[in-house]
Formats: structure tokens, sequence, C-alpha cells
């Protein structure tokens, strides 16, 4: 089998509302790059990567001189043409890489007639638990619903999600107002969920000094991890001297060389596998392999996906032994998905990993014209910067917070009564 030809297309999908995070927002909508792979026996496998645009479109079809006459099944070879160490030094192309791997695993898949979790050992697990990824929100721009900023507001978006999806781990991103702050709306969370687990992710913005006060605030709740909680190896070990609750990233350690340096000196200890940061499913499953190995668990990280990208994140959780927390999706904040069949389902918290030939999931054509051309309407946007402060940008450590909503207090008393 050949590849023929791949085709990439930008995509954008509404979310529900803006996500706030520590170096900006996403702006009401994810962008997205679908890739469709061509074989010559008319196998199309499909994949996703974030971001898009001419330049992503480009990227993709620049690449056809590596991928055109290639074997897919043969993705050790691939990922040496396109992800050569050296030469990524000039090139870096892991996220393009990434794509490419998802579609050619799916076309492996369906040219043999099992889902891609068969390919990579078998699956462990029927279902993935997420976590319920809370955002502080910008209200919705048409509906003027949505916002999330009190913690009155954080804990009933928090108890609508419990109720929808079922999720028992709350997940809330910060570093977007004071410490002080989004402690108080964690531990208000601990307060209305006593039976469910927590976790914190500021985006490495917090001094190491903050990042120790929160850790220490927070030690006697249900915390799986703190996420990232200040930035850089060295910054996070000095977290962990002083702080037992244990650290988790998705920022410091995307690659081997980092797995290895953390292992010689830690400093984290739960890393977050992202099927993109990491240059593919495959690279995820070697990496929890060295994980397993020296016992340390590992976690699935969300960058934002539609259900093409969701079904790698499916399958990778679906035969990792190490996988011991809840995974991370943005997936729910979405309005709609481009697969056939509509969204993914949770069932108490958890999605079923797809069963079909390849990644499982087939492409809604209808969607994809018109998510396309919603695309081409509303163009990109700038994932560094906030919409609500046009002036803003953040220092790391940041100490540049966007302004204490003023009925916290007042609100969150209220809540403890009412819940
Ligand atoms: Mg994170």
């Amino acid at each position: 089998m050949r590849i023929t030809d791949i085709k990439a297309t930008t995509v954008t999908v509404p979310l529900e509302a803006p996500l706030l995070h520590s170096n900006g927002a996403h702006w009401g909508r994810f962008v997205r790059t679908i890739v469709e792979v061509e074989t010559d026996e008319g196998i199309v496998g499909l994949g996703e990567m974030g971001g898009g645009g001419a330049s992503a479109e480009e990227a993709f079809r620049g690449l056809k001189e590596y991928l055109v006459g290639h074997n897919p099944f043969e993705l050790e070879a691939l990922r040496f043409k396109i992800c050569n160490p050296t030469a990524s030094l000039y090139n870096n192309r892991t996220q393009l890489m990434a794509a490419i791997e998802f579609a050619c695993l799916d076309i492996m898949g369906k040219k043999l007639g099992v889902p891609v979790y068969d390919i990579l050992g078998g699956k462990l697990r029927d279902e993935v638990p997420f976590a319920s990824y809370l955002f502080f929100r910008l209200e919705n721009e048409k509906t003027g619903d949505g916002e999330v900023r009190t913690v009155h507001q954080l804990v009933r978006h928090a108890a609508d999600l419990k109720r929808k999806y079922g999720f028992t781990t709350h997940k809330l991103k910060g570093g977007v107002f004071r410490p002080e702050y989004e402690l108080e709306c964690y531990r208000a969370l601990a307060d209305a969920f006593p039976n469910d687990r927590l976790r914190y992710d500021p985006n490495a913005a917090l001094s190491v000094e903050d990042a120790i006060r929160f850790g220490k605030a927070i030690e006697g709740l249900k915390n799986d991890y703190l996420e990232d909680p200040t930035w850089g190896l060295n910054g996070n070990r000095r977290v962990k001297e002083m702080v037992r609750t244990p650290l988790a990233t998705n920022t410091v350690v995307i690659n081997f060389e980092q797995l290895a340096t953390n292992i010689l000196n830690p400093s984290i200890d739960v890393i977050l596998l992202d099927t993109t940061f990491w240059g593919g499913i495959r690279s995820c499953v070697k990496a929890a392999g060295v994980c397993e190995t020296f016992q340390y668990s590992i976690g699935v990280h969300s960058s934002g996906e539609l259900g093409i990208q969701l079904a790698t994140m499916l399958h990778l959780g679906a035969v990792l032994p190490n996988f011991t927390f809840a995974a991370d999706a943005h997936y729910h904040q979405l309005t709609d998905d481009l697969i056939k069949g509509g969204k993914m389902e949770y069932n108490e918290g958890a999605i079923k990993v797809p069963t079909g030939p390849g990644l499982g999931v087939e492409l809604d054509r209808e969607k994809l014209r018109e998510y396309s051309e919603l695309y081409r309407e509303l163009g990109g946007y700038p994932y560094d910067r906030d919409p609500s402060r046009p002036e803003w940008f953040p220092l790391i450590p940041n100490d540049r917070w966007a302004k204490t909503p003023e009925a916290s207090s007042a609100e969150s008393a209220k809540e403890r009564v009412t819940l």
C-alpha cells in the first residue's frame, strides 16, 4: 500500500463560551486542521492538528514529497523522514507528524479491519474516564450566557457538568486571577463536591513561592496533583521539595530528552501525555513504557480536540497500564463535532473507546464543509491574547492578574448554604 495524497482543511467549531487561561483565551471557538491521507487502495486515514489557516495547510501540502509513495505501515521510517531529531533543529514538525501518524494508524486499522488499540497492543479498558475541566469563561457574545468568574458561577458550572456528564474529578484551569482568589475557588469546589477528586492547573503562571503557598494550602484536600504550578523543571523541583501533593506537567516533560532528565533529577511526578505534543500515539505509548519502568504515573492531556483527536486520546488511554488518573478533554465545552453521529457521549464521566476499524470515527462531510466555511468567515484568533483585556499580556511568573470579581465572597457563602 502506498500513500498517494494528503489534504488539509482548516475548520472552526464554536465553544459554549470563551475560555480564559494564563496566556490569553480561546475566543469562543477552536481552530483545528483536519488531515486526510489517501492511499492507492482507496483507504483514507484521518488526522487532526491544533491551529490552522493557510500556513498550516501549506505545511501539510509541503510534506507531500515525503509522503507520496510511502507505505503507511512503515511509521518508524516516516518518523525519521519527517522528524529526524537533528534535522528538526531547523524544521520542527512534531505536531505535523502526529496528525499524519494518526491518519496512518487509521489506514492500518481500516486495512486490517481492527481498531487502533489492537495495533497498539490491545485495550485494557473499554472506556476512558475524564475530568470536568473547569475554565473561567467570558460570556458568549451572542447569547450572553456562559460566564464563569465568581465562586458561585464556578461551583454552579461544575455542578451542571457533573449532573450532565457524571464527572467525579474536577480540574480547575487557573492562572487567570490572583492565586488567593483561585485558592478560594478551589476550596469552594472541595466543599461542594466532598467525594470528588480535584486538580489545579495555572499553566505555570505562579512564582515558585506562590506555587508553594498554594500547594501547602490545599494539602489535606482530595488532590490528584498540582499541574504545572510554576514554570520549568528547576522551578517545579523547588516546589516539589516543599509541597507533599504530587506535581504533574504537560509543558516541561513533552519529549524523551526531558523525560530522561526528569527521571535522573526528579521534578515532576505525573507525566501528562499529549498525542500531538509528543508526535503521535505511538510516542506516547513508548513514553508511558519508560514511565512504567520507573514507576511514574501518567495522564492523558488535552490540547483541545474535535472527535478525531479525541479518538486518539481514547485509544491511548485504552492501552496504557499506568494510566491512573482521569483524562482531560475540552470536548464538553464544544457545541458540536464533525464526526458522523455527532459528539461522542459521556456516561458517568467516561467515554467509550471506539471499536470500529482504525480510529473508529468517520468524517461528516456536511459538517466539514459547514465548519470550514465558518473558519473562512471568522478566521483565526491569537491564543495568547484575551479579548476582554486588549492591552494586557502576562509575565512568567505573572503578577498581572485579571480583576477579582467583587461578588465572590458573599456568593460563595450563599453557595455553601444552598448546595
Ligand atoms: Mg496543563
